[in-house]
């Protein structure tokens, strides 16, 4: 199962092949070389990273 790196939740709902998105937080986890990328969907629908703010432990997938 996976675990939201900033919220900790589990309510992570699966929209693509390697993505998934938080429903508690709002943002988007692409599953990249065993590693999470965190995104921000913006209002407008373009992605901001959010990666910057996790360390690399906390972007290790933990199933
Ligand atoms: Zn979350």
């Amino acid at each position: 199962m996976l675990v939201c790196p900033n919220c900790n939740g589990k309510d992570i709902g699966k929209i693509g092949a390697q993505q998934f998105y938080c429903w508690n937080c709002f943002i988007e986890l692409s599953v990249f070389h065993d590693k999470l990328e965190i995104h921000q969907v913006e209002s407008d629908g373009s992605l901001s990273s959010l990666d910057d703010l996790f360390t690399e432990d906390e972007r290790k997938i933990q199933w």
